[in-house]
């Protein structure tokens, strides 16, 4: 495989995996989202239980108003921080089947379609006055809190609702040897609040499962696509590769019959007392036969592209060079076309090669005896540093899509208006390659149905 095609793939690769991972990131934000809101909206859902005067809402003031008078025992050390938690404990513990009974159906009536659980800890317990802040309970990072009420479950750090604070100020009254005593104190009473979804993930994976699977489509989708580029662009090399294989096998079959035909003509050469037609038209022959073994040579030597051309430059008189090929054009295509010549007669000397030069200029006229003209109109011009030859023709023309693709390796636009009309595609590729390589130029002008003008602008020094 060509480098080229294997950078091609290595770019892919990569274009595709930061393709995936800013796919994976966006799910995996929009999973962040769609978790956030469910848990916005299971936490909604929480804290509307237990409103004023619920049967929900008496339980925690049952609770409470137990605590406090513990907490006014245990203020007066009459019992110990442990008993006061166990009491707290025992008395949320005895009043928990009631509060679930309720919970169950405020959740009911709510109709979440999921199962909501939800438990309350106790994190912090501090009481303060005057004199001290006593830590009743604090709760040990990832360790458990004292729970309260609700269902039992693991807390998961990820349903976590936050925490609530009660913070009051108590006051309450104590006989002591006869007399009243007022004490107050300040109670800071923290709690965190849980709550447990069967499944919580599987659910919103669910609601996400559009998404998923439209991102996968999409996925096997782009790699599909790339697969198919790269198979296709294998394909395409391995069909160029035939092609010029082809062509160095026909191109090595045509050297025989022409080495015979040098000799041949060699041999008539010799003859003398030759009439004057005779003797021109052996030297076309002879010339035209050593083009084409040149541009055999040439095309098995594969030396396509203009940076490999090796030019032999030589000092050429513009009119007789021209005049020279436009001759022996005329003489092989007398019947099919009639050639209209208006060449400047000012001889400007030019610096190319007369070979490759040829070539080119021979393959447009060709093409134009070959593409339905029967008019061909050749002008020559002196343009400051450049010397022009514009080559016009009255044949099929060639579609403004075409134009763009004439000068490309193997381009044969489909010609349904010329039948038979063999050829390899590499004319006009030859003629662009060549006058590149002398850094001229050369365009074309054409219209669909009316002709085609080909110019080519060599420079002068
Ligand atoms: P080759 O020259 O290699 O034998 P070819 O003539 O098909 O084959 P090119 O000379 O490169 O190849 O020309 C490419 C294509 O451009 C042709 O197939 C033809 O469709 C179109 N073309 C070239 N010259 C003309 C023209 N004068 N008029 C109309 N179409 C043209
Ligand atoms: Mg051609």
């Amino acid at each position: 495989m060509s480098r080229k095609i294997i950078l091609l793939i290595i770019a892919s690769i990569i274009g595709l995996i930061a393709l995936s991972y800013i796919q994976a990131r966006l799910i995996k934000n929009t999973y962040s989202l769609r978790k956030e809101a469910f848990t916005d909206n299971a936490s909604n859902t929480v804290s509307k239980i237990g409103s004023y005067g619920s049967p929900i809402d008496s339980i925690f003031d049952a609770i409470s108003d137990t605590f406090v008078k513990d907490l006014d025992r245990y203020n007066l050390n009459k019992i110990s921080s442990e008993q006061l938690l166990n009491r707290l404990q025992t008395i949320s513990d005895s009043l928990n089947p009631r509060f679930i009974k309720e919970y169950e159906k405020e959740i009911d009536f709510k109709d979440l379609g999921y199962n909501l659980k939800y438990h309350r800890q106790l994190k912090n317990l501090v009481i303060l006055d005057s004199l001290k802040t006593d830590t009743i309970f604090k709760r040990k990072k990832r360790e458990k809190g004292l729970k309260l009420i609700g269902y039992d479950f693991e807390s998961n750090s990820d349903l976590h609702l936050g925490t609530s604070t009660w913070e009051t100020n108590r006051t309450f009254e104590e006989i002591n040897e006869g007399k009243t005593e007022k004490i107050s104190y300040h109670i800071v009473f923290e709690t965190s609040n849980y709550i447990n979804i069967d499944d919580w993930e599987k659910i919103i994976l669910n609601e996400m499962r559009s998404l998923l699977i439209f991102s996968f489509c999409i996925f096997l989708f782009v790699i599909g696509l790339f697969y198919y580029s790269i198979k296709n662009l294998i394909t395409q090399k391995k069909i160029a590769d035939i092609k010029t294989d082809f062509v160095n096998n026909i191109t090595h079959e045509l050297k025989t019959p022409l080495s015979t035909l040098a000799l041949a003509t060699k041999i008539l050469k010799k003859e003398e007392h030759q009439s004057p037609m005779i003797v021109s038209t052996i030297g076309t022959i002879e010339r035209q036969n050593i083009r084409l073994q040149k541009l055999i040579d040439q095309v098995l030597n594969n030396s396509l592209g203009y940076k490999e051309l090796s030019l032999e430059k030589q000092p050429v008189q513009s009119v007789d060079f021209i005049s020279e090929i436009l001759n022996d054009f005329e003489v092989s295509h007398k019947e099919e076309v009639s050639l209209g010549k208006s060449i400047s007669t000012k001889n400007l000397e030019l610096s190319i090669d007369k070979f490759y030069t040829t070539t080119a200029i021979v393959n447009i006229l060709e093409n134009a005896v070959k593409y339905g003209a029967n008019k061909i109109e050749v002008a020559t011009k002196n343009d400051r540093d450049y010397w022009k030859i514009k080559i016009k023709d009255n044949g099929i023309g060639i579609s403004k899509k075409n134009q763009k693709l004439v000068f490309n390796k193997f381009y044969r636009a489909e010609n349904k208006d010329v039948h038979n009309v063999k050829g390899l595609g590499l004319g006009l590729y030859y003629s662009h390659q060549i006058i590149k390589a002398h850094n001229g130029s050369i365009k074309v002008e054409s219209e669909k149905g009316k002709g085609t003008t080909f110019t080519i602008a060599l420079p002068l020094k």
